[in-house]
């Protein structure tokens, strides 16, 4: 298992950006993984978990949930408005809030439940038309927008181009994040999470390099 390696890794890059231990939350992306790959990276001790898909996690979570206290588990993938309600039970935190009708749901649902999740706006910092998020001329006024709603905005959230050095990415996201006055950074994932760490992240997102690759095709 990666979990301890990764945990090291992460701590180390901690130490060298001169941050202190414990500054970055570790999110082990558990989607599509066996279940008795999560249950070994649970029984070592790890709580926070991230899941791309409402109904894997809805089939998953809620027994893990019950034999293991204080789990927490981010939504990481994109989400859909139709989704939103059962996300908003499932979820601590949301990491790819990207339009306004979706913010919309978040801020109805919150209001009727009186809580919600904390809340990442995710920005497309590469203006990849495959790719979710907001567009970075874009961002102030969404996040503007978010707060107008009395939603919790915690944080930024990206995935940088493949294929390209990800660290002008990163220092993007945490300048729009600062100018913004958010604290939460959600960037990196298994190749590049020291380097995200360099440039800032409070979260970062690891899933193969946890828990080895992902097999697709046993869905
Ligand atoms: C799957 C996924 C990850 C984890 O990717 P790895 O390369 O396996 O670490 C991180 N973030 C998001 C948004 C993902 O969809």
């Amino acid at each position: 298992m990666g979990l301890s390696e990764i945990t090291r890794r992460v701590a180390e890059a901690e130490a060298r950006a001169g941050r202190p231990a414990g500054d970055v939350a570790l999110i082990a992306v558990s989607k599509v993984q066996p279940a008795e790959r999560v249950e070994a990276v649970l029984r070592a001790g790890h709580r926070l978990f991230g899941e791309n898909y409402v109904q894997e996690a809805e089939a998953k979570w809620p027994a893990w949930r019950a034999e293991y206290s204080g789990v927490a588990v981010h939504m990481i993938g994109p989400l859909q408005t139709n989704k939103a309600k059962l996300a908003v039970e499932l979820f601590e935190a949301i990491h790819t809030l990207d339009r306004p009708s979706l913010a919309q749901k978040l801020a109805r649902l919150a209001q009727a439940r009186g809580r919600s999740p904390d809340l990442f706006i995710q920005v497309n910092t590469g203006a990849e038309p495959q790719k979710a998020g907001v567009l970075s001329a874009d961002l102030d006024a969404f996040v503007a927008e978010a707060r107008g709603m009395d939603l919790p905005v915690v944080g930024l959230m990206c995935i940088p181009p493949e294929g390209i050095d990800p660290a002008p990415h990163f220092s993007m996201l945490a300048e729009m994040a600062a100018r913004n006055g958010l604290t939460g950074l959600s960037m990196g994932m298994s190749a590049d999470f020291e380097t995200a760490i360099a440039h800032g992240a409070t979260h970062v997102r690891v899933g193969s390099a946890i828990f080895g690759a992902r097999d697709y095709g046993h869905r």
